[in-house]
């Protein structure tokens, strides 16, 4: 994202292009890559690509599946943009989803081939939502590509959108939240200031009773909370509700405060994410802990064994963590960012790119049976009868580097540490480490700038050119040439919080950002009767030849089934389970 240059921001995004990532993430993303042309199979074979040709008079395809599936189309296409791989699919696409858009700007392939009316069933047919990921796909097609082709079709529905909707029009609301990010994005390439009304429109009329349907939708019994309709933005005091729609819209709202420099809704959104960290986030990131209504729980309701915690959730969250740290230049917002892509998204997917967890679960018990279409007993799976996560997960992938750095050419910001490069004006900025293993960072720049480092919260005793600087925050430094960072990363126990039943008397353990997990494989016992000793030291070993290579940890403990004897437990990065088969894993430890 790019912000307005009237923007209310701390930090200015750099540009996607502004910055080559290589080491751990390139790893990653060059899966994502490969995984790209399995994508386009897999929404082929889900009738996600045949509804859209049918709409656009290409075939007689018979729809399939719900007022949503073009949204899976979008999210890969703006991830096939970020990546730059595959323009002649990019072009094609584009074509058939401009024969697609009827003559007034409307466009939804299921909605048109079923001759339905647009927009009679808002709270759940998800047509604003769909438009949003058109429009998100449009700006990343035309900051990447600078092709206009599909940014021509969102302007169209989006303009539409604000000649049907709006204060002197309709009043419902999607009961998808998505469109408000979009639209405000939209605003931002194309300057026309009518898009972010309507985004600040949809995020003041929220709360009202403008989303929820008459009839509840989907068996939900007019449920507010499945909508994120029940208490306004500007005076909720928490997350509440079904957690994707709710991380959503915050962001969207965050990008509206944003643009119209609107304190109040901003301190409302930060208040907001403050009470979601402390009460509402897994020990991973992850949050929505509910299966039912695949909604946040109570404060301090993190079951690690039935934890929902979508993947879409934590990208989600991701999204509104990157605007509230732009518009505030706070480091927590940062250490946020990195937490969520390494230990909530990450582990949505596999190491090959190509199957995916829809729920990101803490705990897998050994023979665990699957009950659900989305359970974590499955493994990961290729594809979803509803498929929000998988392209989601790709396009975030595929924009990672946007996340890396802010600034401009006399004063940049590093918030996430990889090898690779940055460029912004004449200024070049290469960073060495071998980070997420290894804590130093070396970074060096071709001519004098005000470089400011992020610290980790978890940093203690960290140094820039052997100095102490505090953890959590940020250090900076006027840099001639080269600067080192020194983050010592030894493993840590951290304990789970006194109110979260299910895991109260268990540690997890962490090693710089990553949090770990023991994984069945790498045990000598059974997994249920292993107890780590939290006194013991815990040794680090780097693994090349494991799971795409990982520092493992090594502590001790016991077997707890009589006769209790040490054991010796050996840990994996969280994010890198259930690649080895469906074994049982878990994430809190009895200590
Ligand atoms: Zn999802």
């Amino acid at each position: 994202m790019i912000v307005r240059p009237r923007a209310a921001v701390a930090l200015n995004p750099l540009p996607v292009d502004a910055v080559t990532v290589e080491g751990f993430w390139a790893a990653r993303r060059a899966a994502n890559r490969a995984a790209l042309p399995v994508g386009r199979q897999r929404l082929t074979e889900a009738g996600s690509i045949p509804n859209l040709r049918a709409a656009a008079g290409e075939t007689t395809a018979v729809p399939e599946g719900l007022t949503f599936r073009d949204s899976d189309v979008y999210k890969w296409l703006e991830a096939v943009a970020w990546d730059g791989s595959l323009p002649d699919d990019l072009r094609e696409l584009t074509a058939t989803i401009a024969s697609a858009q009827r003559a007034d700007g409307y466009l939804n392939s299921v909605v048109q081939l079923t001759g339905a009316q647009p927009y009679a069933h808002l709270g759940t047919s998800h047509e604003h939502y769909c438009a949003g990921h058109l429009c998100q796909a449009a700006v990343a097609q035309a900051r990447a590509t600078g092709e206009p082709g599909l940014l021509d079709v969102a302007r169209k529905f989006a303009d539409q959108l604000a000649a049907t909707f709006g204060p002197a029009g309709r009043r419902e609301l999607d009961g998808h939240p998505g469109v408000e990010t979009a639209l405000v994005e939209l605003y931002r390439e194309t300057g026309e200031r009518r898009y972010l009304d309507l985004a600040r429109h949809f995020v003041d009329t929220r709360g009202y009773g403008h989303a929820t349907p008459p009839d509840g939708g989907f068996g939900t019994g007019g449920d507010p909370g499945r909508y994120i309709d029940e208490v306004p933005a500007r005076v909720a005091e928490t997350v509440d509700g079904h957690a994707v729609r709710a991380v959503y819209f915050a962001a969207g709202a965050t990008d509206v405060a944003i643009e119209d420099g609107d304190t109040e809704l901003l301190s409302a959104v930060r208040r907001q994410f403050a009470a979601m960290v402390r009460d509402k986030q897994y020990i991973t990131g992850g949050v929505g802990s509910r299966w039912d209504g695949e909604a946040f729980g109570d404060a301090h309701e993190l079951p690690p064994d039935r934890a929902y915690a979508e993947t879409c959730a934590a990208i989600g969250a991701l999204q509104w963590a990157w605007r509230l740290l732009l518009a505030t230049g706070e480091a927590a917002y940062a250490d946020q960012v990195e937490h969520l892509l390494y230990n909530a998204i990450l582990p949505g997917v596999s190491l090959e790119g190509t199957d995916f967890f829809y729920t990101n679960t803490l705990q897998r018990r050994t023979n665990a049976r699957p009950d659900a279409q989305r359970s974590p007993a499955h493994g990961r799976r290729p594809w979803f009868n509803v498929s929000c996560c998988p392209p989601n997960v790709m396009r975030t992938l595929a924009s990672l580097p946007g996340y890396v750095a802010t600034g401009t050419e006399r004063n940049l910001q590093l918030h996430l540490y990889a090898p690779g490069t940055i460029s912004a004006g004449d200024l070049r900025v290469t960073v060495e480490t071998n980070y997420p293993w290894d804590g130093r960072v070396e970074v060096t720049v071709n001519r004098e700038t005000e470089l400011v480092l992020r610290i980790p919260s978890w940093a203690e005793h960290a140094t820039v050119d052997g100095e102490p600087v505090a953890a959590g925050g940020y250090a900076m430094r006027a840099v001639r040439d080269r600067v080192v960072l020194d983050l010592p990363m030894p493993a840590r126990l951290l304990r789970a919080g006194h109110r979260v039943d299910a895991v109260r008397g268990c540690v997890a353990v962490a090693r710089g950002p990553l949090v770990y997990a023991l994984e069945q494989p790498d045990q000598d016992a059974v997994l249920e009767d292993l107890a780590i000793d939290r006194v013991a030291e815990i040794e680090a070993e780097h693994r090349g030849d494991l799971l795409g290579g990982v520092t493992v940890l090594h502590a001790r403990g016991w077997v707890v089934e009589p006769p209790r004897r040490p054991a010796r437990l050996t840990l994996v990065p969280y994010y890198a389970w259930a690649n080895r088969g469906q074994h049982a894993m878990r994430v809190w430890i009895p200590a």
